[in-house]
């Protein structure tokens, strides 16, 4: 130890006293601020996630319906029981999970408040929740605001798969959850039966809760299956199952998400969602009854229709010298740039948006360690072809940015920001 002394507080990322230290502990979300960033530089923007369309016109017309029919007050706080009567039939249908609308379904502002209600119902201070990585920005600030010391296990590139070892040395007496994205944001993997197996022997073995995000369930591709962990042989009483209308029906707005769990949870959960929000949105949750019941042939055309521009895209990739492994589902795609002369994910980002015209979020905003994320940048294709034409037209000049940036930081056909403007 050297004689200089400590200080007892890490700078503040907010320079200001009056702020918590549980908010100084978490960044702006890197995934929005590159929306922003996106909408400076008139850039295309393949950052966050989110479809460039609107949800089918069946859906569209009934949400009108909802307002001018009078949804337009509180609902009940955990959800319309048409909706939550419709979740259970969907819940069946396509996830063999068995659930009693009146005792397990908590509809919330999005499968983002869902998770959030959801670690703040069952992680005390000072708990461990294990979280594969790279992982959806999101779970960092969940497990900070509820107090949950974020254990990460690493999904293995190139193929992502899970690291059993690391999971199962990763489990102890102090484990209290562990939260499952599949498919998974960013990496687009899937995880197999046997990975949902592992976990599900781990968390009877350790007594633990899992939180499984599964907003892309629908979004697979090449003929794999969807599996959610809470139908496996006593999942079911230990699993909170998170999804929502954002992905499936392309609603993001929309702010309609669920949770289905435990009787016991499920009150928890209640509880906390009513203390953070209230009810979702009243007369989307009308209409997300109507998105519910849309038939097979929505699900498979959707599926297809993704297929579609991931490959195209992919393809697209591959030809500017983008590495990347073909994602299994959702609508991302992790792409390699280490052919590129760039020391970090933050530059090549900010030299795509400013050089290319195209906005993607920084690698490392996935990995609890940002070096690991470092070499990476996430595109996001769920964006209508036209959209994705421009892109990739954009991406086919890629090779401009093999040259190391001049002295003076610019270079012809640089793109300046546009004069801000309030969003
Ligand atoms: N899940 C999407 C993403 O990863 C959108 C996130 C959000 O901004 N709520 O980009």
């Amino acid at each position: 130890m050297t004689g200089r002394k400590r200080s007892a507080r890490p700078p503040l990322s907010i320079p200001d006293r009056h702020v918590s230290a549980r908010v100084q502990r978490f960044p702006e979300s890197v995934i929005r601020e590159m929306t922003r960033i996106a909408d400076l530089y008139g850039a295309v923007n393949l950052a966050q996630g989110f479809p460039d369309f609107d949800p089918p016109k069946k859906v569209l017309r009934a949400a009108q319906r909802a307002l001018a029919d009078g949804a337009n007050q509180y609902s009940v706080t955990w959800g319309t029981v048409g909706l939550r009567e419709a979740i259970v039939a969907k819940a069946r249908r396509f996830n063999g999970i068995e659930a009693d609308a009146e005792k397990n379904v908590v509809v919330t502002c999005g499968a983002t408040e869902a998770m959030m209600a959801a670690m703040l119902s069952v992680v005390d201070p000072g708990d461990e929740v294990i979280v594969p990585e790279p992982f959806y920005e999101n779970y960092g600030p969940d497990a900070v605001v509820s107090g949950a010391r974020a254990r990460p296990v690493p999904l293995v590139p190139p193929d992502w798969h899970l690291d059993a070892e690391r999971l199962k040395q990763a489990f102890s007496a102090r484990t209290k959850a562990i939260v499952v994205n599949s498919p998974n944001n960013p990496s687009g993997r899937v995880l197999t039966k046997e990975e949902l197996a592992l976990i599900a022997d781990l968390c009877d073995d350790h007594d633990t809760v899992a939180i499984t995000d599964e907003i892309y369930e629908h979004i697979v591709y090449d003929g794999r299956r969807h599996l959610s962990l809470a139908a496996l042989p006593g999942m079911a009483d230990r699993t909170i199952t998170i999804n929502g209308v954002s992905k499936t029906y392309s609603a993001t707005g929309w702010r309609v998400g669920w949770a289905i769990a435990p009787a016991g949870l499920a009150a928890a959960l209640r509880r906390a969602h009513d203390f953070l929000t209230v009810c979702a949105p009243h007369a989307f949750q009308v209409a997300a009854e109507v998105a519910l019941g849309l038939p097979e042939t929505y699900y498979t055309q959707l599926a297809r229709g993704y297929q579609r521009k991931r490959d195209r895209f992919v393809r697209a990739l591959a030809s500017s010298g983008l590495g990347c492994t073909v994602p299994e589902g959702a609508y991302y795609v992790l792409a390699d740039f280490s052919e590129f002369p760039y020391p970090d994910d933050r530059s090549f980002a900010m030299a795509l948006v400013e050089q290319l015209g195209i906005a993607t979020v920084p690698g490392s905003s996935f990995f609890s360690r940002p070096s690991n994320g470092a070499r990476y940048v996430r595109f996001v294709f769920a964006k209508r072809d036209s959209t994705l034409d421009g892109a990739i037209a954009r991406l086919a000049e890629l090779d401009r940015l093999r040259e190391p940036r001049g002295r003076r930081g610019s270079r012809p056909g640089q793109r300046r920001p546009r004069a801000r403007r309030p969003r």
